[in-house]
């Protein structure tokens, strides 16, 4: 699942993103208020995390311009201000919830795990299968054929990928650049080192084999090839 962070504090950004890339999200961050409106209304997000105070446009402007929009993702306001004012004013203009600094991150984690499931109830599973392979999206844990299968955070980011895009051949630079958030360019070898890793977790004593190499193109996650 994706994440935007919209935060012009460096080390609250840097901090946010590091440890929401270590739960398993895929993340990208905003340093002000326009960059954070640009992405969130082009970039296929989950959920928005939006401090109030930034440079450009305030948090309630890019959460207005958003709505606006059409855009009805969930949307984790922060903030310094704990003010009864503000707090009203963001679920007014449609935050879907509010944390005020400084926060433990476990509670964040907590609250972005409830938004995206209520944000999905309606819409989006909260799981996914492939044959035997199940992957609970929320509690981030993958089974196959009933055995809990142990997943390092980029290891579900690229499962999780390869599953909602089954049959369809990924060539190694979208891999990157949708799940390393990068551009590897000639160097992508460091999605090969991945897919492998995966593969000896999630293929290795299973049939069938979920992973297909196509030559020359990619990848793709094809359980009857
Ligand atoms: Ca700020």
């Amino acid at each position: 699942m994706k994440v935007l962070i919209v935060e012009d504090e460096p080390k609250t950004g840097d901090y946010l993103k590091q440890g929401l890339t270590e739960a398993g999200f895929v993340t990208d961050l905003a340093r002000d208020g326009w960059d954070g409106l640009h992405l969130a209304t082009g970039g296929g997000y989950d959920l928005v995390i939006l401090d109030v105070m930034l440079p450009g446009l305030t948090g309630w402007q890019v959460l207005e311009g958003l709505r606006h929009a059409g855009l009805d993702l969930p949307v984790l306001f922060l903030t310094a201000r704990d003010q009864v004012d503000d707090r009203v004013k963001g679920l007014e203009l449609g935050a879907d919830d509010y944390l005020v600094k400084p926060f433990a991150f476990a509670e964040l984690l907590a609250r972005v795990r409830t938004l995206l499931r209520r944000g999905r109830t309606a819409t989006e599973p909260t799981h996914l299968a492939v044959a035997d392979l199940e992957i609970d999206l929320l509690r981030r844990r993958v089974q196959r054929g009933g055995r809990r299968i142990d997943l390092t955070a980029k290891e579900f980011a690229l499962l999780e990928f390869f599953v909602r895009r089954r049959g369809e051949v990924l060539p190694r630079t979208l891999i990157a650049a949708s799940v390393w958030d990068m551009n590897f360019d000639s160097n992508t070898n460091v999605v090969d080192v991945a897919v492998r890793r995966l593969r000896a977790k999630v293929d290795d004593g299973f049939e069938p084999k979920l992973i297909q190499t196509v030559r020359g193109m990619g990848y793709v996650l094809d359980p009857a090839p």
